[in-house]
C-alpha cells in the first residue's frame, strides 16, 4: 500500500455528486489527493469551481455527460461560455448502451461539438466516457483532437484489443478503476503502454467493500494495478506520477 496519501491520483471522480460533497472536497484537500473532479452538466461548473478554488490538488472539469444529453439539450451554449475558464473537460463522450441509445445521434452531435471546440481552444485535457462506443469516440478523437495540443483520457475503457491499439496510436491515456481490475481479464490492461496509465475511482458510482468509493480508495487500485503489472507499489506510484506530469506538464503550466 502506498504510504503517502498525497501521492494518490483519482483522475475521474464526481465529487459534487456525493451527498456530503463539501466534506469530500475537504477530504481530498486534507489528503492532498490529485483529483479530477468531473461534472455532468455545465450548470454545475460555477459551484464546483468555487469549491475547488483553494484546493491545489483538485482540478475541476467542465462536463456534459452523454447519459444526460437527452435531458440537457440546450447546454452547449453554456459549455462554450465556460470552456475558456478551464483546462479540464469531462465527463463527456458517448454511451450506446440500451438505456441511452435513443439519444445516440444527439450525443454524437454534442460530443463532436465538444471535440471541435476543444480543438479550436487547444491545451485541454478531456476525460471521456465510451460505453459501447469506442469506435465512434476514436473517430471523433482522430478527426478533431489527435495531433493537437489536447489530450484525451479514456475513462473506464472497455474496448477490444484492436481498439486499444488505435487509442494508443491516437495518443490517448487510460484512467483505470478498481472494477476494471477485478472484472476484466488483465491481458488487455497489460497490453496498454504503462506510460499512458492513470488511476480513478468514478465515485460515487462505484463501491468498495460494500460502501461507496471515495478518492482515497485509489490506494487499493494502485495495489491491484501493481499486481496486474507484476511490479511493486512504489514503482507503480512513481509511474503514475510521471504519467501525470507528462500529461499535464509542470504545475506552473496548469490552468
Ligand atoms: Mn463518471
Amino acid at each position: 500500500m502506498p504510504d503517502s496519501a498525497s501521492d494518490l491520483i483519482d483522475y475521474h471522480c464526481h465529487l459534487d455528486l456525493y451527498p456530503d460533497y463539501e466534506a469530500q472536497f475537504s477530504q481530498v484537500a486534507a489528503q492532498r489527493i490529485v483529483t479530477l473532479a468531473v461534472t455532468t452538466t455545465p450548470q454545475a461548473w460555477p459551484r464546483n469551481k468555487e469549491l475547488a478554488a483553494k484546493i491545489p490538488s483538485v482540478r475541476v472539469a467542465l462536463g456534459l455527460h452523454p447519459q444526460l444529453v437527452g435531458q440537457h439539450n440546450n447546454e452547449m451554449a453554456l459549455f462554450e461560455r465556460y470552456l475558456p475558464e478551464t483546462r479540464y473537460v469531462g465527463e463527456v463522450g458517448l454511451d450506446a448502451g440500451p438505456k441511452f441509445y435513443r439519444t445516440y445521434d444527439r450525443q454524437k452531435a454534442v460530443f463532436e461539438s465538444v471535440a471541435r471546440l476543444c480543438a479550436e481552444a487547444g491545451g485541454k485535457i478531456l476525460s471521456v466516457h465510451a460505453v459501447r462506443s469506442v469506435r465512434d469516440v476514436l473517430e471523433f478523437v482522430e478527426r478533431h483532437l489527435a495531433g493537437t495540443s489536447n489530450r484525451v483520457v479514456l475513462h473506464w475503457f472497455s474496448g477490444s484489443a484492436a481498439e486499444a491499439r488505435r487509442a494508443v496510436e491516437l495518443g490517448c491515456y487510460f484512467s483505470i478503476n478498481r472494477m476494471m481490475l477485478e472484472k476484466r481479464d488483465t491481458a488487455l490492461l497489460n497490453s496498454l503502454p504503462r506510460q499512458r496509465l492513470l488511476t480513478e475511482t468514478d465515485g460515487p458510482f462505484t463501491q468498495i467493500e460494500g460502501r461507496v468509493a471515495v478518492p482515497a480508495d485509489v490506494r487499493s487500485t494502485v495495489a491491484a494495478l501493481s499486481e496486474c503489472l507484476a511490479q511493486d507499489v512504489p514503482t507503480t506510484m512513481g509511474m503514475l506520477q510521471r504519467n501525470l506530469l507528462t500529461l499535464e506538464g509542470p504545475a506552473s503550466q496548469r490552468g
